[in-house]
């Protein structure tokens, strides 16, 4: 029994519709439980950018510093402006370095798959997307080139994938600790380690030394990253956690997706040490902006990976049930997950949350 203070990042485009869905379900699933959440609700994206002159305003930093937990809705990284991502800022602001996607088929799902159950855990700060790059031409460009004789054209642009071992280790080890949290059996590192010695086979290294201390308590393999997108196009119900550096984890976490329906309906987590955020794959989806029609299932699903993550358990349940029964009976559910979108019995954002907080309430 609690009072759980939380940090409601509404977003732009679809992002205040979809999150208000989730949080009328959210506030549902904790009825009878004696717990319940005391909202902080702010403001990031490009709607906020216009008064407040800035995408990311202080008040949204300091509200998940203090309560360590948010939730937030998709923003729109405004094109040509001069802001970063706030999506990325949030995420760096706060370390948030394990990035947590469950992969999941629910029945009555349009996908070509059924048995599907893994979860994609990302590393989310170093690799390719630290932004070490040089430009064609550029003197530090060339003095790599120099470093490396014969081995890189001089009219490259290069960009650089520092891998460390505490980057690493705290991914590998998160997996691990998610694997035993949530009764999985195995985790499975993911790299190109053939070709990238170094950085690559620092990442199996500091894999083989943690899953040591995880001997006969979770299972530990490693597939190069070309192999693995074959077999989880092939046999994705062989795979369980499954975890892995920046870019192949970008690049798994949107196959994985498309395996289990699509983006409405894959849900995501941002953890760091004491804080987390969670969040819908998706993005802002700004050209069905105030139209209650996009899919809620995705923040839904990232809701309920707050409430596990908070402890809980029984609502998580509850609501994990009432989301997998209305999507199967395939009544109140939103056009895309409609056999053919426009089918007119499609109902809206609004509607589909309706339903589950009745299927909640009739359990
Ligand atoms: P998007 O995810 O918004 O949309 C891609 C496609 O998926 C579109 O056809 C859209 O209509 C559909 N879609 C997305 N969410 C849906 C939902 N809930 N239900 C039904 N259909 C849905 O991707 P985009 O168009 O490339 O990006 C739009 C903006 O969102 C960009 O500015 C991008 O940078 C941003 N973005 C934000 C996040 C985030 O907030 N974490 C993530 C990805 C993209």
């Amino acid at each position: 029994m609690a009072v759980h203070n939380v940090t409601l990042i509404r977003g732009d485009g679809t992002g205040p519709e979809l999150v208000e869905a989730t949080r009328r379900v959210l506030e549902a699933s904790l009825e009878g439980t004696g717990s319940s959440f005391n909202w902080d609700v702010v403001e990031a994206g490009v709607d906020i950018m216009e008064t407040a002159g800035t995408p990311l305003p202080p008040n949204v930093l300091e509200s998940i510093r203090k309560n360590k937990v948010a939730l937030k809705g998709p923003i729109t990284t405004p094109i040509g402006t001069g802001f970063r991502s706030v999506n990325v800022a949030l995420r760096k602001e706060l370390d948030l370095f394990a990035c947590v996607r469950p992969c999941k088929t629910y029945e009555g799902v349009r996908s070509r798959y059924e048995g599907i159950d893994l979860v994609i855990v990302r590393e989310n700060t170093e690799d390719l997307y630290a932004g070490v790059e040089f430009e064609i031409g550029s003197a530090e460009a060339k003095q790599i080139i120099d470093m490396a004789p014969g081995k890189i054209r001089q009219d490259a642009a290069i960009s650089i994938k520092p891998i460390s071992r505490t980057g690493s280790h705290r991914i590998i080890k998160h997996a691990f600790e998610y694997a035993i949290a949530n009764g999985r059996k195995k985790v499975t590192a993911v790299a190109k380690a053939n070709i990238m010695k170094y950085t690559d086979g620092l990442f199996y290294e500091v894999g083989r030394e943690v899953a040591k201390e995880y001997e006969g308590r979770v299972e530990y393999d490693e597939w190069l990253v070309d192999a693995m997108c074959m077999q989880l196009v092939q046999k994705p119900e062989n795979y369980d956690v499954l975890v892995m550096e920046n870019l192949y984890g970008d690049i798994l976490s949107d196959l994985c997706a498309g395996l289990v329906g699509g983006l409405g309906v894959a849900p995501g987590a941002n953890i760091g040490e004491d804080t987390a955020l969670f969040e819908a794959t998706h993005g802002s989806a700004p050209k069905y902006k105030n139209q209650n029609k996009v899919n809620p299932t995705a923040l839904i699903l990232s809701g309920l990976l707050m409430l596990q993550y908070l402890k809980e358990d029984a609502a998580a349940a509850k609501l994990e049930k009432a989301v997998s029964d209305v999507i199967a009976e395939g009544k109140d559910v939103t056009y895309d997950m409609k056999p053919v979108r426009t089918d007119p019995t499609a109902v809206g954002t609004a509607e589909m949350a309706d339903a589950i907080i009745a299927k909640m309430r009739a359990a």
